[in-house]
């Protein structure tokens, strides 16, 4: 996976003329953490895990990125995932570095002491590497707003009152109005930019969406608010589909109960993996990375793909889908409104002070609009792709501020 991301990097510091020296600055992260987490299981047999915080670069402010709890999840991914996040706060241009992490375990798997067991060995582990001025960790798959608290919670045991040291909590303990729905809220603006662009707007679009977690259902909610359509849902253990168009705030009752969209009444039952080839205007992969391949992307039959995931698509499958005109609003812009709202909460937490939804929301969207238009005009300059044109603008962020930061490199010009 690490690759793949440095082969999108690569294409935009090509298109940069970026030196090979300040390439090598940018591609190296700073740190590199594993940690044992050895714990009991509630039948008190021991659990043994392996927890990874990867800190890819702090140039423009304090390492931020998601823990995700995952059988697959290792130094690759986390490596792969940190530098994604360095491009994607860039991209945004949120005061924030790049980090990601995590643990191989399965929540699925877990008791909620188990869990919260894990979670706190995992803490101790890393506390001298995180805070709130040197690395904020985040929700990411399989890890939510208690996780969060649970971690604020046994960090501040160490350091004191700390609620800075995470974003994504709860919201009665001191998260943000409108975190939860971020990521989501996010990739509904940059759609309705992708579709302004194209001359169409929410109200006359279908929607095929992998992944029903916390990026994939809120984005099919808002979606569906404005009149888009969801016609086709698929997660880990199948998909649904419905031409006329889901009811999403009840498949979001459903799916909280049975945790999978399958099964859904009032749908047709599809395999999981037809939902990205699905008929619809719109695909949104939001579950894992690598979902679109060389052996799907000539099958996709959407027009426009948002990639609410982080790294759905391989570099074989993103040329097949270029050649085929689909237009591919890339992971670092497409995703970022998460991280974004994560910096609002942070500023919150920091200046002990409270916003209301209404500024969240109205922040977010200037910040994912005004991100979107920059990546596209850097798109239509340079006649480059969305993904190219987001790596080069978030690139020349990085590399600037990476840049005055050192004595013995002066300014270059991209
Ligand atoms: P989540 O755990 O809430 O949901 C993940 C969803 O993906 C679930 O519906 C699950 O069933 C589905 N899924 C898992 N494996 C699958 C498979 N093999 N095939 C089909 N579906 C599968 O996770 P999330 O927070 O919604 O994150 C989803 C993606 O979005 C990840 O790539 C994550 O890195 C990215 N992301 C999340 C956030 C955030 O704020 N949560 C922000 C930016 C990017």
């Amino acid at each position: 996976m690490l690759e793949e991301s440095h082969f999108y990097f690569t294409k935009a510091a090509d298109v940069l003329d970026l030196p090979p020296r300040i390439r090598e600055i940018l591609l190296a992260p700073h740190r590199v953490v594993k940690v044992e987490i050895v714990t009991e299981s509630d039948d008190g047999s021991l659990l043994h895990h392996f927890g990874y915080r990867v800190q890819h670069n702090d140039s423009r402010g304090p390492y931020k990125g998601g823990l995700r709890y995952h059988p697959q999840m290792d130094e690759d991914h986390a490596a792969a995932l940190a530098n994604l996040m360095t491009w994607k706060t860039a991209v945004v241009n949120v005061p924030f570095g790049g980090a990601k992490g995590g643990i191989n375990c399965d929540p699925r798997k877990l008791s909620r002491s188990e869990l919260y067991g894990i979670t706190r060995t995992f803490v101790e582990g890393i506390k001298e590497i995180i805070g709130p001025n040197l690395d904020i960790p985040a929700p990411d798959v399989n890890t939510n707003d208690q996780v969060m608290g649970w971690i604020m919670h046994e960090y501040s045991k160490y350091y004191g009152f700390s609620p800075g040291v995470v974003t994504g909590k709860p919201l009665h303990l001191f998260g943000s109005p409108g975190r939860s729905e971020a990521t989501g809220r996010g990739v509904l603006y940059v759609l309705d930019e992708a579709l302004r662009e194209t001359g169409r707007s929410m109200a006359n679009i279908t929607v095929a969406l992998q992944g029903f977690g916390n990026v994939g259902s809120h984005a099919a909610r808002l979606i569906a608010e404005q009149g888009g359509k969801v016609v086709a849902v698929g997660d880990h253990l199948g998909g649904i589909a419905r031409s006329r168009g889901l009811d999403v705030p009840r498949l979001i009752e459903w799916a909280g109960e049975h945790h999978t969209v399958k099964g859904f009444p009032d749908a047709d039952p599809i395999d999981g993996a037809d939902v990205l080839t699905w008929e619809a205007d719109v695909l949104i992969p939001a579950a894992l990375e690598g979902a679109l391949t060389r052996e799907n992307a000539g099958d996709v039959r959407a027009k426009i793909v948002v990639e609410g995931a982080n790294g759905p698509t391989t570099p074989e499958a993103d040329e097949i889908l270029r050649k085929r005109d689909v237009l591919i609003v890339p992971d670092i812009l497409a995703n970022a409104g998460g991280v974004s709202v994560s910096y609002y909460e942070w500023v919150q937490n920091v200046q002990q002070f409270r916003w209301d939804l209404e500024r969240v929301n109205a922040e977010l969207e200037k910040t994912m609009r005004l991100a979107y238009r920059a990546v596209g005009d850097i798109a239509k300059e340079r006649n480059v792709d969305l993904r190219t044109a987001a790596f080069v603008l978030a690139i020349r962020r990085v590399a600037q501020a990476a840049l005055a930061r050192r004595p013995t490199v002066r300014d270059i010009e991209f």
